[in-house]
């Protein structure tokens, strides 16, 4: 018997995620946000998934000893528009047990807060909230990623018409501009149909060789950074 499509997913156990994280590419001082958004199809053990990865991000940290540095740093971030985490501060690090106001939304609440975790640690550890619903350039970033799952959702096999025929592996290894030794440089993707097995590979380098900025043997500052972020 042959599959069923699923492309009605209003009746079937979905389960929705979507991920955030954060990383620093350190040979550009990059941040990078990243969204995932993940459909798992229980009944017919699929998964699809979008994706998003952009340097718009407002993920930030500032120690300040009192409401006027706080104000400075919240307006770099996008206060208020974008949401505040204020808390205690100890040996220059964050302390959650102290104070912790997870929702500050307005100047007199970043007021308060700030005047009463300097009161009690003599500075405030405040960050940015990156929960979705506060953070505007994250809501931005999960549609991204979700126009993304949208395209590969609906991106049929050439073979069998089933959806979500999208790459399933990546072949690394375009050589180095500088050495010509392979680096971790995508040169190709398999696509894959998870209905009828059909697969195709396609070309996703536009390049002859790596830049020497992305080998592990002549960057390898870069590489490791890179490593954490993806
Ligand atoms: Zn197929
Ligand atoms: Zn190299």
């Amino acid at each position: 018997m042959s599959r069923s499509c699923p492309s009605n997913y209003r009746d079937m156990l979905a389960v929705l995620t979507t991920m955030h994280a954060q990383g620093v590419c350190h040979c550009s001082d990059t941040t990078l946000g990243r969204e995932l958004v993940l459909i798992v199809d229980r009944d017919n053990s699929l998964e699809f998934m979008g994706y998003d990865a952009s340097p718009e991000t407002n993920f930030a940290h500032a120690i300040v000893p009192g409401f006027d540095e706080a104000m400075a740093f919240a307006e770099r971030v996008k206060f208020p528009e974008h949401g505040l985490i204020v808390m205690g501060c100890g040996d220059d690090q964050r302390a959650p047990e102290i104070l912790p106001r997870k929702d500050v939304t307005d100047r007199e609440m970043l007021e308060s807060a700030v005047q009463e975790a300097c009161r009690r640690c003599g500075t405030a550890f405040a960050e940015t909230n990156m929960h979705a619903h506060r953070n505007p350039t994250r809501m931005a970033a999960i549609k991204r990623a979700t126009t993304d799952f949208v395209r590969r959702f609906y991106s049929r096999c050439p073979e069998c018409d089933y959806l979500g025929f999208n790459a399933t592996e990546r072949v690394p290894g375009l050589l180095c501009a500088w050495r010509g030794k392979p680096t971790r440089v995508v040169i190709t993707e398999i696509l894959g149909c998870r209905s009828c097995g059909h697969r195709s590979e396609q070309s996703v380098c536009d390049q002859t060789t790596a830049d020497p900025g992305q080998c592990d043997e002549c960057n390898p500052e870069c590489s490791v950074s890179m490593e954490r972020i993806l």
